[in-house]
């Protein structure tokens, strides 16, 4: 793995924050959450993540209190929080609508809870303008949320949402009314922002590559279940079902039979020939399906440089230029690959042109079995 480590294993302590036991919830007929268990971990970014009525906003208002389960537990720092009313527990909500008070100043909205909390003037003032600093917003603390940019009402948001202190922070598409360039940055800034004050922060995104951007784990979901629990290295890199390895960027799909497994290394029979895997678990005699992400294939003209890997024969049928690399459509036999090719000076990668024959090269470590 060539990523930085992120995740709970590099956090100094793995102090559960919210415990999650078989949880479920119905609406009417719809099965919004069919059976959810998780532990998410102090000081932890983690994403939940899916397409749209996978259940994972359902699952946030039930852990801020909005939505009682039909069954299961949920407790956070170790005390169960189903009875608690939803002011009352140490959880707060940023959502994509910022739900800021119109009539209030910047410094007001960011006052509002330490307020209601009590918290003596003088001290309430030095933590939002500390909180305002952090966010960026000290500049116009006096205006009203009408005279503010969106991306500035959700900077106020999360000022007023972390300046309670939560031990919990609930993220709701926070930035899905944002345009894309403003979307980048405060993705980077969020996931900053939360290493600083080392809240937990779980995060609703249907947005896949947001969630690898800032999260430290990824809950997968889909239908009212975790399809896949692990670091953002772990559900990318190694997928455990078709659904995780096509909805987290995407995947080339092969079927296959396993011939052979041995020191590590599996030869699968495919429509396409032999293919060798060298990472995963496999059964001799047992069907298997396989996932190649695209960026992991070399495409070459000559491929005799690569004895030890998997060399696929192919015709060039298609081109997508994103400008950042050439997303190659290659035909084998009667399939289509995706293979992309990051789009560097051409003295350093050859470039084809439709209808060229290539090498489809691919690294044993790349050919990933899955689960289903
Ligand atoms: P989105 O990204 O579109 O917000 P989601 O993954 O957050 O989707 P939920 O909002 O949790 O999904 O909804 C899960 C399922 O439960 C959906 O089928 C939805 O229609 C249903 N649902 C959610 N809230 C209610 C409700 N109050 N009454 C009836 N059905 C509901």
């Amino acid at each position: 793995m060539t990523t930085a480590q992120r995740g709970p294993s590099s956090l100094p302590a793995r102090q559960v924050a919210v415990r999650i036991r078989n949880l479920r919830k119905t609406f009417d007929e719809q099965e919004a959450l069919k059976q959810i268990d998780l532990d998410i971990y102090e000081g932890e970014f983690l994403s939940l993540l899916g397409p749209s009525g996978c259940g994972k906003t359902t699952l946030l208002r039930i852990i801020a209190g909005f939505e009682q389960p039909d069954q299961g537990e949920v407790s956070i720092g170790g005390v169960d929080t189903l009875p608690i009313p939803p002011h009352k527990r140490p959880v707060n909500t940023v959502f994509q609508s910022y739900a800021l008070f119109p009539h209030m100043t910047v410094l007001d909205n960011v006052l509002f809870g330490l307020k209601m909390a009590k918290v003596p003037r003088q001290e309430a003032l030095k933590r939002a303008e500390r909180v305002m600093a952090m966010v960026e917003i000290e500049s116009f603390t006096k205006r009203k949320p009408h005279q503010l940019s969106g991306g500035q009402k959700q900077r106020v948001a999360l000022a007023r949402a972390i300046v309670n202190e939560p031990k919990v922070l609930l993220l709701d598409e926070p930035l899905g009314a944002l345009d894309l360039k403003l979307r980048k940055q405060l993705q980077v800034e969020l996931m900053q922002l939360q290493r600083r004050v080392g809240i937990t922060f779980i995060y609703v995104t249907h947005d896949q590559e947001e969630a690898l951007v800032m999260s430290d784990r990824i809950a997968v979901m889909q239908t009212g279940l975790i399809d896949q629990l692990g670091s953002v290295e772990e559900v990318y890199e190694r997928p455990k079902t078709r659904y995780v390895a096509t909805f987290l960027g995407s995947s080339n799909l092969i079927d296959g039979v396993v011939r052979r497994y041995q020191d590590g290394v599996a030869s699968i029979d495919t429509a396409l020939g032999e293919l060798r895997s060298s990472i995963g678990s496999y059964t001799p005699n047992s069907p298997v399906t396989l996932a190649v992400r695209p960026e992991k294939i070399y495409v070459k003209s000559d491929a005799s440089a690569y004895y030890l890997e998997n060399v696929l024969e192919g015709v060039v049928e298609d081109i997508i230029y994103t400008g950042v690399e050439n997303q190659y459509l290659i035909r084998v036999k009667d399939r289509t690959f995706a293979a992309y090719v990051m789009n560097k000076a051409l003295t350093e990668h050859e470039a084809f042109n439709i209808g060229n024959q290539v090498k489809l090269i691919i690294p044993a470590q790349s050919v990933v079995p899955l689960n289903d």
